[in-house]
């Protein structure tokens, strides 16, 4: 038997025992576990389940070992998953510290740095948020104005930020800062980390369609910021910026995965809603045949980004293929989208009245939240000019 098989029963037989029953269900939005100092749990299973995950380094599983993360190889980690996904397994921790900011700052920060927070976001401990856009900077993010200035053993920060995520709930946030307003636009800027508790900062929640209201408008007065909070060199924040993206796409292009795990099967969902021919399948054949096609390339989708995972950890991964993957996956997904509306027709009506049930209210809610996934992280538009320009090696 090889060490992988090995590993796999090893993997199965500790998920069995440490993951309640409970926790092996799809997971609902309501009970996902994001990080923070005032985090809560669902249930109690799902506090054992989230610490037995975090003690192991499991919320992290391929991050280094001397941060409590997991140490696993890329070939562990996938197996991990694959028992993981086998058992129905929820995933123990949902948090932007793990799919953005940690990896950039494992690249990038001091070591001080990463005993500082690496830790902290592995359990849970401490959850972030992203200060990227600015109200005129969101496609065009180098023209940002949120200024540092340097003000000895601190900087002192001043601006606002748009757009923040969940910044009400956050506890700390990463942003872009301009430190040199006189150096053309990228090499300006710097990558600065700011406790949210800090004195000046303040945040006004934005109200969306979906009626969810997870976007926050965040102030910055006079915030002092020590400057071991620096990632990067000073002015050179943009390459943590780039880098920190490039897991803000990757995580995006599989953002149907990561979002409802009480998945929405397009045939499950037309076979329950639609009326069937003599043999059983979706009898209007123009439908049937669209359901089909788009279900193959969501299947061939997953497989081509399991296909760049294995890449990327080999190191030999075709940057122009990972350019493409948020632009094909936010797309697909609000195809999917449009064809589960169509499915269900007048139901999909509902909003909030008693006539829909919980999923075809969610279904529309989703419907219109997801078309924000072509909007976050870049708009598609730039996605395009960048595949032209970088992949396609198009002029401008
Ligand atoms: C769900 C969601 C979550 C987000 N979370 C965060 C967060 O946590 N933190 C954060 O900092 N930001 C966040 N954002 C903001 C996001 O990064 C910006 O919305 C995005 O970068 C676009 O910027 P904008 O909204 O200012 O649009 P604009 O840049 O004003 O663009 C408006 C339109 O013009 C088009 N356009 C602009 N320039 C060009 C061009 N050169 N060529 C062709 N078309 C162009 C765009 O494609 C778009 O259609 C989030 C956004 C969403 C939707």
């Amino acid at each position: 038997m090889s060490d992988l098989d090995t590993f796999r029963q090893t993997t199965r037989a500790w998920l069995l025992e440490n993951c309640p029953e409970s926790q092996r269900q799809p997971i609902v939005k309501a009970e996902q576990i994001w990080g923070g100092r005032n985090r809560t749990f669902p249930s109690a299973d799902a506090k054992a389940w989230f610490e037995a995950m975090a003690a192991k380094g499991w919320t992290a599983p391929t991050w280094p070992r001397e941060y409590g993360g997991g140490g696993l190889s890329a070939e562990e980690a996938k197996i991990l998953q694959q028992e993981m996904a086998r058992l129905q397994c929820r995933p123990a921790l949902y948090e932007i510290g793990i799919w953005m900011f940690g990896p950039a700052l494992l690249g990038f920060g001091t070591e001080a740095q990463k005993q500082e927070h690496i830790p902290k976001i592995i359990r849970g401990e401490i959850r972030w948020a992203q200060g990227y856009s600015e109200p005129s900077a969101g496609s065009d993010l180098a023209s940002l104005k949120t200024k540092a200035e340097d003000c000895g053993d601190h900087f002192l920060v001043n601006g606002t930020k748009i757009w923040t995520t969940n910044a009400h709930l956050a506890d700390w946030i990463f942003c872009l800062v301009r430190t040199n307003p006189a150096a053309p636009k990228q090499q300006g800027i710097s990558f600065l980390l700011i406790d949210m508790a800090s004195e000046g900062v303040s945040i006004s929640p934005i109200e969306l369609i979906s009626g969810e209201s997870e976007f926050c408008q965040t102030f910055f007065d006079n915030v002092k910021v020590p400057k071991r909070n620096l990632v990067g060199e000073l002015n050179k924040g943009w390459d943590v910026a780039k880098e920190l993206l490039k897991h803000e796409r990757t995580m995006m292009s599989s953002m149907e995965s990561m979002t409802e795990k009480e998945d929405v099967s397009l045939d499950v969902l037309a076979r329950t809603h639609l009326p069937l021919n003599s043999e059983g399948q979706i009898a209007n054949a123009e439908l049937r045949s669209r359901i089909a096609a788009l279900s193959m390339e969501m299947e061939a989708f997953q497989q081509l980004n399991e296909r760049l995972y294995y890449q990327h950890k080999a190191r030999q991964v075709d940057p122009r293929l990972g350019m493409l993957l948020k632009h094909i996956g936010t797309k697909q997904l609000q195809r999917k989208d449009e064809l589960l509306l169509e499915i269900l027709g007048n139901r999909a009506l509902s909003w909030e009245t008693h006539r829909a049930s919980s999923t075809e209210q969610r279904i529309t809610r989703n419907w219109a939240f997801n078309k924000s996934h072509t909007i976050a992280g870049g708009t598609s538009e730039i996605q395009l000019n960048i595949i032209a320009k970088r992949a396609l090696g198009m002029a401008s």
